[in-house]
């Protein structure tokens, strides 16, 4: 293994790339993050926010290929697959399909079940840190996190998902909820609105806020991060690391990290680095509820996730859709117009044409749902991304392990996930 690098550049200043940075600089490491547009600026800003080890599963499950592979076809679709050859799609799309079975899904649930099982204490490092660089944004305790439905049949599909997930070690803390008790925690849900579960336990958090809190703290450590720096490859050159940028600008280092998101295949890939990263883009906009909800709201069956932003006149973020397209594609109406037509019938008090803040981010995908996390073919070229839905959640215990394995300095228990989160597996 190489020696203890003394500085690190990181490819990517979202909640993944800015954690890793933050926890290299713990080992005594200088880092420069570096981001083609600036810090926020991919999926880590408009998403849902949720760290809630309780739904922090992964995406291939059995459950997916039941509902339907036509039914991915039509744009109001929760999952939207459009209808085009390309072959890296396609490759995506197999290798998804072939994890979708009970098999695989039990084994990438034990990986997340001791991921999530130090996934907040990441976060209490970062907020709670004694001295210079603490993340001067706190994460909040959902009090209470909702789970809303319909009908006892679309609550059933949940509550059999926690069993199962109980049958592999993890309980999940929840009381199922009548609609009298539902609708005096929660105002605002609309009168079909008849089942709930409460989930305890769980936090959330402003993301893009927090993501910028986190940036402050690196540069107040003495990291540089620099917007608007593209970077087109990056190759070892002896005992260093050349990052070249597409305007000329390279920095030269003792290693890199590329947490470039859904675009870290292109980087990554000439390393040996072989899993597709595919963008499974996801869309929200805020709204203004008479009651703004005080802790996040879950509508399973409709698939649509929506957070507090703050105080009651920052409103409500309503998220959702899972559209495997380029990331660089613009946003579709379409995929909006979908989620307030599944989101409208479940509240009450909204004006949904006062919507604001439209936004499209990528997900980053991998086929078996597991992150790319550790050293490439060179042992100065790492990866730390492909988190899909849970890049928030995991982003610090990602910073964590990973800056601790290249410092030399990782736990013992670190061993286990990051073999199981190997980039160069197949
Ligand atoms: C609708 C929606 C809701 C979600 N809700 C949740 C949730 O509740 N909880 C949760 O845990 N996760 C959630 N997620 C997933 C989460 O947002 C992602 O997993 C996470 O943000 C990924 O972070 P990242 O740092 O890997 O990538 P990103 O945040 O996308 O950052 C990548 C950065 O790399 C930069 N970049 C790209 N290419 C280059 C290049 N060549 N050179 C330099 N810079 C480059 C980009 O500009 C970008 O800033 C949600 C996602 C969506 C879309």
């Amino acid at each position: 293994m190489a020696p203890h690098p003394q500085h690190v550049v990181v490819v990517g200043a979202g909640m993944v790339g800015l954690s890793t940075a933050w926890f290299l600089q713990e080992h005594g490491v200088k880092v420069t993050v570096v981001d083609r547009d600036d810090v926020a600026a991919g999926s880590s800003w408009g998403n849902a926010g949720w760290l809630a080890p309780a739904l922090t599963l992964p995406l291939p499950e059995p459950a997916i290929l039941k509902t339907g592979i036509l039914a991915t076809l039509k744009p109001d679709s929760p999952v939207y697959v459009p209808f085009r050859a390309d072959p890296r799609l396609v490759q995506f799309l197999l290798g998804f399909a072939r994890h979708c079975t009970e098999g695989h899904w039990n084994k990438a649930i034990e990986v997340f079940n001791r991921a999530n099982a130090g996934a907040l204490a990441a976060y209490d490092d970062l907020t709670e840190h004694a001295g210079d660089g603490r993340v001067e944004e706190p994460t909040l305790d959902a009090e209470p996190f909702l789970a809303a439905f319909v009908s006892e049949t679309d609550r059933e599909v949940l509550v059999e998902e926690f069993r199962h997930v109980a049958r592999t070690g993890a309980l999940t803390d929840f009381e199922l909820l009548d609609a009298e008790q539902l609708h005096s925690l929660e105002p605002s849900l609309g009168a079909s609105v008849t089942y709930g579960a409460r989930l305890h336990g769980q936090r959330y958090l402003n993301p893009g806020r927090f993501v910028h809190a986190l940036a402050e703290a690196v540069r107040a450590r003495g990291g540089e991060v620099l917007a608007g720096h593209q970077v087109e490859h990056v190759s070892q050159r002896g005992q260093r690391v050349l990052v070249a940028g597409t305007n000329g600008d390279s920095v030269i280092a003792d290693a890199v990290v590329l947490a470039n998101g859904s675009w870290i295949g292109r980087l990554a890939r000439p390393h040996g680095v072989r899993k597709v990263v595919q963008a499974g883009r996801g869309y929200s906009f805020t709204v203004h509820p008479e009651h703004v909800p005080t802790g996040p709201v879950y509508f399973p069956a409709q698939r649509v996730a929506c957070t507090p932003l703050g105080k009651p006149e920052e409103g409500l973020r309503v998220a959702g859709m899972m559209e495997f397209r380029s990331p660089d594609d613009p946003l579709d109406q379409r995929r909006i117009t979908a989620i307030v037509d599944a989101a409208t019938p479940m509240f009450r008090g909204v004006d949904w044409s006062q919507r604001h803040d439209e936004w499209v981010g990528s997900r980053p995908c991998t086929t078996d749902g597991l992150p790319l996390v550790g050293a490439t073919r060179s042992d100065r070229v790492f990866v730390a991304g492909g988190h899909g839905m849970w890049g928030i959640a995991l982003g610090p215990l990602t910073g964590k392990l990973l800056a601790g394995r290249i410092a030399g300095a990782g736990a013992p228990g670190d061993t286990d996930l990051l073999a199981a989160f190997d980039p160069l597996r197949s």
